[in-house]
């Protein structure tokens, strides 16, 4: 407690104080100093931020758990995240075996697999089945209204949900137990031409998750359609795409170009340590971001005066209104890996170092008040994206 700026400077070193160039004091009251260790930038603000900007962040640490039998999962919704309206998220985990049982949403599902594999299933509205199994760096997309199931193979895995909709929430899902338990019994005998005593144990409410044994190899649960099968992959591996490599790092862009059936665009990428992803914005709508390996910090420049810096680490989420610039700098000592999520069937971004290279240069020169070793620069290079 009351640490002031005399303390031995180990102290200094340890615990990180509000002070900069003279502004600031240090802190003596309650504090959670492992937070303020992780958010650098937000207890000590580059000086280039200024005015007021929403909450850009949110981590899953900070959500509630929901376990289940065979797995769990967690949400970071505008509830959580009310910056976020074009995107909730899910982080879900199932063991081998763990089912999310056969469920459909008003919202389309967009899924990247973090860990392990899992069979997923389908059925489209024309009756065309979609049934395969997923790996570590494989999409799913499910249309809206498509119902669908996950299943845990034999290693287990834990994936990210995506949903084109802030306020969507895996909890209010509509589910073939739940829809059961609220039919009339004699309705169901009527609907599937068996005795209601068919129907005597049925679950008497939503099962959501629940756990069985992994199922056997695909070719033993394979159901033949007299319609098909969908004509459009409901999966796509993403890792498998060749990267654009850049000396920083590497990036890989999924859209409809090259998952035709998606609606919700995404690129993966990978930065060095000492490395950004060069400042740029998006110009058709927001990001939302997912860390998955190291730490970066991000400012987010909101115009009028108003930008806001942010520290993340794995496990984190990131949000960047439309058209705010930004950069993502590895703050780290190892390779920063984060997922950019968009609502929007088309993946585009502006960068700011393109824009300029391609303007006349004494426009750019006389606005910003630069020599000419900047164009020099800026036309020489092949504006990499990460950097
Ligand atoms: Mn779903
Ligand atoms: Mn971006």
């Amino acid at each position: 407690m009351n640490k002031q700026p005399q303390d031995p400077p180990e102290n200094a070193n340890r615990v990180p104080q509000p002070i900069r160039d003279g502004a600031g004091a240090t802190d003596p009251g309650p504090r959670d100093v492992m937070r303020d260790l992780e958010n650098p930038d937000l207890l000590v603000p580059p000086t280039t931020d200024a005015g007021t900007v929403p909450n850009l962040k949110f981590s899953f640490s900070d959500t509630h758990m929901r376990l289940e039998p065979g797995g769990w999962s967690r949400e970071i919704t505008a509830r959580e995240l009310p910056i976020s309206t074009t995107i909730a998220g899910v982080n879900m985990r199932l063991t081998p075996g763990g089912v999310r049982e056969l469920h459909w949403h008003k919202q389309a599902e967009w899924a990247f697999m973090i860990v392990g594999r899992a069979r997923i299933t389908a059925v489209d509205q024309n009756g065309r089945n979609f049934i395969a199994d997923v790996g570590v760096g494989d999409l799913w997309y499910f249309p809206p209204g498509i119902p669908h199931s996950i299943q845990g193979l034999a290693e287990g895995c834990e994936f990210l949900l995506v949903f084109d909709d802030g306020n969507f929430s895996d909890n209010d899902t509509f589910s073939i137990t739940d829809c059961f338990a609220h039919t009339p019994k004699d309705v169901l005998s009527a609907n599937f031409g068996v005795p209601e005593s068919a129907f005597a144990n049925i679950p008497s409410e939503q099962v959501y998750m629940f756990q069985r044994s992994a199922p056997g190899p695909l070719s033993t649960q394979k159901v033949s359609s007299p319609a098909g099968t969908v004509p459009r992959s409901f999966s796509h591996r993403m890792l498998a795409q060749q990267p654009i490599r850049t000396l920083g790092g590497t990036v890989r862009i999924t859209d409809s170009s090259k998952f035709p059936i998606t609606t919700i665009s995404a690129a993966f990428v990978e930065v060095e340590p000492g490395a950004m992803r060069e400042l740029h914005w998006h110009p058709n709508t927001d990001e939302w971001q997912y860390y998955l390996q190291g730490t970066g910090r991000m400012t987010a420049f909101a115009s009028a005066s108003k930008a806001r810096t942010f520290d993340f680490r794995a496990g984190d989420v990131g949000y960047v209104p439309f058209a705010y610039g930004h950069y993502i700098q590895n703050t780290g000592d190892k390779k920063l890996i984060f997922l950019e999520v968009f609502k929007s069937s088309y993946y585009a971004d502006v960068s700011l170092n393109q824009w300029m290279a391609l303007t006349p240069r004494e426009l750019v020169e006389d606005t910003l008040n630069v020599g000419p070793a900047l164009m020099n620069a800026l036309r020489k290079e092949k504006w990499p994206v990460v950097k």
